[in-house]
């Protein structure tokens, strides 16, 4: 199966306490739709201007990304330039410039119709709904949000939640989204409001899984040096998505979303070891498949007699 991904695709420019780099590949639709080619065949769509470097279309196409849903107009690639604090953790967006982004319009090829997984990263709530009013009834809609959609598109956000699967969103946004302090209680507050699942990321200290009566609690990989969390959660988006493509054989419910979860914050450990994504052009199955194997090690324990 295929996983259709829809997001920004972006130039960033990444500041962190000893590096800056300027007009790399970024944007949430490039991160995910990497992240998923590691399991699956991907459908792009998503928006860039003219000064968008055909050395990063290649890449994409290289990756197995079918770019038929990629509109490259007039006009300037959306940018985004960030810096983290020294706990790489903090970030402060320094600018963003919207350019074509602003006008876009998700428009899907009709190939792309009937794709069975659909992730639709980070964008204004609106596009994300109108990317579904063009689908077949997909097997499966996830949702990624921000902390900007919940300040001023929160109706659209709230609609939206009516017609997908799984939302994903970090501790902070989570918090602030439902006004709970309780990351239990926001879980269980957001599946209330529609999706069957959630997932809480909590940065470099793994992530929640809800679902029906049904909770899963993913550590992170033991990092000792991280270069650049620019797109750890588009990663990780886009590493799940792609894993329940590749293996949910129809029925995806909570036992093939805990493999997933582990499998996108395997993923998502390795996208911050590098700049913007330097580290997913080098990374091997073998590589996942050693994580993963040291993640399950490390996540065992014993029950004692
Ligand atoms: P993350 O680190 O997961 O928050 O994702 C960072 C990526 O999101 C960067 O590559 C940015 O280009 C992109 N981004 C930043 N702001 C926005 C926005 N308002 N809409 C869509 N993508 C954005």
């Amino acid at each position: 199966m295929s996983v259709l991904v829809v997001g920004s695709i972006a130039l960033d420019t990444v500041k962190t306490p000893v590096e800056e780099h300027a007009d790399l590949l970024g944007g949430s639709a490039s991160y995910a739709a990497v992240g998923a080619s590691f399991f699956s065949p991907v459908k792009l769509v998503g928006i860039v201007g003219e000064d968008f470097p055909n050395e990063h279309i290649a890449y994409l196409k290289g990756r197995n990304i079918d770019l038929g849903g990629l509109q490259q107009v007039p006009g300037k690639t959306f940018r985004w330039s960030g810096e983290y604090m020294w706990d790489m953790n903090t970030r402060e967006t320094r600018s963003v410039e919207l350019n074509v982004f602003e006008h876009f319009t998700p428009t899907l090829p009709s190939a792309y119709v009937e794709s069975p997984v659909v992730l639709l990263a980070n964008i204004a709530p609106s596009l994300q709904s109108h990317v579904l009013d063009q689908m077949s009834r997909p097997q499966f809609v996830i949702a990624d949000t921000m902390d900007l959609w919940i300040n001023i598109a929160r109706g659209d956000l709230e609609a939206l939640l009516q017609r997908v699967d799984m939302l994903i969103l970090n501790d902070s946004e989570a918090r602030q989204f439902t006004q709970e302090t309780s990351l239990i209680k926001a879980g269980a507050k957001i599946r209330t409001m529609g999706p069957k699942y959630v997932a809480i990321k909590k940065g470099e200290h793994g992530c929640l899984l809800f679902g029906d009566g049904e909770f899963f609690s993913c550590g992170a990989y033991p990092l000792e040096d991280i270069h650049d969390p620019t797109g750890a959660g588009d990663t990780f988006a886009g590493g799940l998505a792609g894993y329940l493509a590749a293996r949910g054989n129809g029925s995806i419910g909570f036992s093939q979303l805990r493999h997933a979860v582990v499998f996108g914050s395997v993923l998502a450990s390795f996208n911050v070891e590098a700049f913007s994504l330097e580290r997913l052009r080098s990374l091997t199955q073998m590589d996942i498949e050693a994580r993963y194997q040291a993640f399950h090690k490390m996540s065992q324990f014993e029950v004692l007699g």
